[in-house]
C-alpha cells in the first residue's frame, strides 16, 4: 500500500455526468462517497506518532502535501498484491491519512481473513494505530511489514520488528510493487488532472488493467524460465 501525490485532479476540470459516467465504475476505484463516509467517522488522532522510529511527520494526518485548494483530488492511495496486481484504489481528498490504509485493510479483510501480510512504508505506525482502533482478533490475522528499501528510513529496533527481511513467510518479496505501479502511472499525471473525474477514472482503470495483464504475463514468463 502507498499514497501517490502525483495523480491529482483539478477542481476546474469537472466531474462529468450522464452518458459520460465512468464505464469501469468501481473495478479498482472505491466509491468516493463510501471512502468519505469512512474517513468522516474515522477521526484524527494527533497523538499517534511516526517520529519514534522514522523521520516521517507525526500524527494520524501524515505527509500532508496539499499545495492548493484548486485540487479536488489530492492523489491516489492504492494497493497491489505480491504479484504487482492492483487490488484497490482510493482517491484522496486530504494528505495521507491512516484512515486510507485502514479502509483498504477493512475491505480486504472482508474476503481474505487469514495470514495477510500488510506491506506499507509506515506499517509500524499503522500497526500501532490499529492496535488502538481495531478488534485484536482481526488484527492477529495480519502481519505488518515495512518494504525492503523503505525500511532503511526506520531505526534499527523498528527494522528488526517490521523490516521485510525479518518478516517470516515473506521470502524475498520486496514489498515495493506499489512503487513499480506508481512509476508506470506517472506518465498519466499530466493528462488525468485535466480530465473530468469520470474520464480520469476510466483512463486510470485502463492503465491498471494493462498493468495487471502485464504482471500476469510476466508471471508466466518467470515460470517458463524456471522450467
Ligand atoms: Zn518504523
Ligand atoms: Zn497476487
Amino acid at each position: 500500500m502507498d499514497g501517490n501525490f502525483g495523480l491529482v485532479h483539478k477542481t476546474s476540470s469537472g466531474v462529468g455526468h450522464g452518458q459520460l459516467a465512468s464505464r469501469h465504475k468501481n473495478l479498482f476505484f472505491e466509491d468516493q462517497e463510501n471512502v468519505k463516509e469512512f474517513l468522516s467517522h474515522y477521526g484524527i488522532d494527533k497523538k499517534s506518532n511516526t517520529s519514534e522510529c522514522s523521520n516521517f511527520q507525526a500524527g494520524n494526518v501524515i505527509r500532508s502535501k496539499i499545495k492548493t485548494k484548486k485540487l479536488d483530488i489530492t492523489g491516489v492511495f492504492g494497493s497491489v498484491c505480491k504479484h504487482d496486481i492492483p487490488v484497490m484504489m482510493l482517491d484522496m481528498t486530504h494528505g495521507e491519512r491512516l484512515g486510507y490504509p485502514a479502509y483498504i485493510l477493512k475491505k480486504v479483510l472482508q474476503n481474505h481473513t487469514s495470514n495477510l501480510v500488510v506491506m506499507y512504508d509506515i506499517a509500524c505506525t499503522l500497526h500501532r494505530h490499529l492496535k488502538k482502533t481495531m478488534d485484536s482478533d482481526v488484527l492477529r490475522q495480519c502481519t505488518f511489514s515495512v518494504p525492503v528499501f523503505h525500511s532503511f528510513a526506520h531505526n534499527v529496533t523498528c527494522q528488526l520488528e517490521y523490516g521485510q527481511r525479518f518478516t517470516s513467510a515473506t521470502g524475498l518479496t520486496d514489498g515495493e510493487g506499489i512503487e513499480r505501479l506508481w512509476s508506470y502511472l506517472r506518465g498519466f499525471n499530466k493528462i488525468t488532472k485535466e480530465m473530468s473525474i469520470n474520464n480520469r477514472q476510466d483512463l486510470l482503470t485502463d492503465a491498471l488493467l494493462h498493468h495487471t495483464f502485464k504482471a500476469i504475463h510476466n508471471l508466466g514468463m518467470q515460470k517458463s524460465k524456471c522450467n
